[in-house]
């Protein structure tokens, strides 16, 4: 098989930094080596490629992505395979996306359907964590045969879209004290969903249509009160592992903490959306315009702390991961579905090309280290989910390797770096620090030189084993 040496850079873990060598032989990393100690040992790798100057990373691992889910009567833009050449573009070599089953489905069909999406159309290894939108007895007796046999180990509940997705507080309850016997980890998205669909009613009904108002009619109570009851729940459910996704808001992240020093298994993650973008300066734009940042939960005011006081979380770890939860639609003809009435407008952002970029904005400000871009990106989210060779750079790890220039820049936008399916960028004219130079999923190079060389089929289906954190 063949060997390649990546040589010269800074190699940069969850716990350190070192100029070192990076020595992989086919699929895998064999050794990590001392700058020098390559030529010392006489190794003559097949392929050189010279890192100087960048850092090489372990490659981004994004645990909520949403590649052609149905939403509101559309899908969302980006396949599995549009979608994960754009997460290669953006330094991504590991998605996790969702399986979703609802009220009278059968979870093993649903689960094959998704499998069918995605077989031989990623060009980077994918997972995937299963929606149980209708919790009845099948739906449990299946929950546990996929911890057994299909690698499939976190199971996400919906507190919010009543009639959809939502559980109520007794299924809630049952999963996760099935969670709680299997091993497995319970996602939960965290909005009161019943209290919000009365406020939107009320909206409509007074004419309040426009975009801003999807967050209005979500307010943050909504969500650290979700927060606070599945907190309880999992509690009561023999302290079952609950990760609570797309964390928005200050009070929702105390909750969490508050969980966290009480000692109960309980972790949070947050997306770039909710650390630079705001109600004000997105949702708020003049007309329709603001539609395209639509998202649940949604983006909070500026004019509290949220922004802020999630990046203090990343730092203190209340926030474990960093994922996108991409789901990206077009502006025409998806978007505007909800002309008019802004509940109809489907629900999602794209950006599963732009997070490492964007978190490592966060480092070029002072608000983490480069450790913690490490670890917030790639290694926490292999851990927390049960990918055992993702995540780290070190023998016997698959070789995914980021590596970044942090000398060049980055310009996103839709006539500038933009390789999502989506007819605008939620993160128009945003400009970055750094750039991806270089990525390799399992020894392949599938970015390199400002070109895609990936392969369609080259990516994966990982079966996960349980959460590392817990077991
Ligand atoms: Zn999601």
């Amino acid at each position: 098989m063949a060997t390649t040496l990546i040589s010269g850079g800074t190699v940069i873990s969850a716990v350190g930094r070192r100029e070192a060598d990076v020595l992989i032989d086919g699929e895998s990393i064999t050794a990590i080596l001392a700058p020098g100690q390559a030529a010392a040992f006489g190794i003559a790798a097949d392929r050189t490629i010279d890192a100087t100057g960048k850092y090489v990373v372990p490659g981004g691992v994004d645990v909520h992505t949403h590649m052609s889910l149905p939403f509101g009567g559309t899908e969302a833009s980006d396949t599995f395979e549009t979608g994960t050449i754009a997460a290669a573009w953006g330094g991504v070599t590991t998605i996790v996306d969702f399986a979703v089953q609802n009220t009278g489905t059968s979870v093993h069909e649903k689960l094959a359907e998704w499998h069918e999406k995605a077989a031989d159309n990623c060009s980077i290894d994918y997972g995937f964590h299963q929606i149980i939108g209708g919790v009845d007895e099948d739906a449990l007796k299946a929950m546990t045969y996929l911890v057994d046999n299909e690698g499939i180990t976190s199971f996400k509940l919906f507190m919010a879209y009543p009639g959809i997705l939502y559980s109520d507080d007794g299924q809630i309850l049952r999963a996760m004290q099935n969670a709680s016997e299997s091993g497995a980890l319970i996602m939960m998205h965290a909005e009161n969903g019943i209290a919000i669909d009365v406020l939107v009613a009320q909206a409509i009904a007074r004419g309040d249509t426009d975009p801003q108002f999807h967050s209005l009619t979500r307010p943050a109570e909504l969500e650290s009160e979700a927060t606070h009851r599945a907190i309880q729940l999992a509690k009561v459910a023999g302290n079952v592992p609950l990760y609570i996704v797309h964390m928005s808001a200050s009070g929702a992240l105390e909750e969490v903490a508050a969980a966290q020093h009480a000692g109960l298994n309980v972790f949070a993650e947050t997306c770039p959306q909710y650390l630079y973008l705001s109600l004000e300066d997105q949702l708020m734009q003049p007309g329709f315009e603001g539609a395209k940042w639509v998202c649940s939960t949604p983006l909070r005011t500026k004019h509290e702390h949220h922004q802020s006081d999630l990046w203090k979380g990343l730092r203190l770890n209340e926030l474990a991961v960093v994922s996108t939860d991409h789901c990206p639609f077009c502006f025409k003809d998806q978007k505007e579905l909800g002309l008019g009435d802004f509940s109809k407008i489907p629900n999602g952002i794209g950006g599963v090309e732009h997070r490492m970029e964007l978190i490592y904005q966060g480092v070029v400000a002072g608000e983490i280290s480069l450790e913690r871009w490490v670890e917030t990106c790639s290694t926490t989210p292999a851990r927390m989910f049960g990918l055992d060779k993702k995540g780290v750079l070190e023998p016997g790890a698959d070789a995914d390797v980021l590596i970044w220039d942090p000398n060049g820049r980055t310009k996103i936008g839709i006539n500038d770096k933009h390789h999502m399916n989506m007819d605008h960028s939620a993160y128009e004219g945003f400009e970055i620090d750094g750039k991806v130079d270089t990525v390799l999923s399992r020894g392949m190079v599938v970015v390199e030189d400002d070109t895609f060389k990936g392969r369609k089929g080259h990516g994966q289906f990982v079966k996960r084993g349980l959460s590392r954190y817990l077991h």
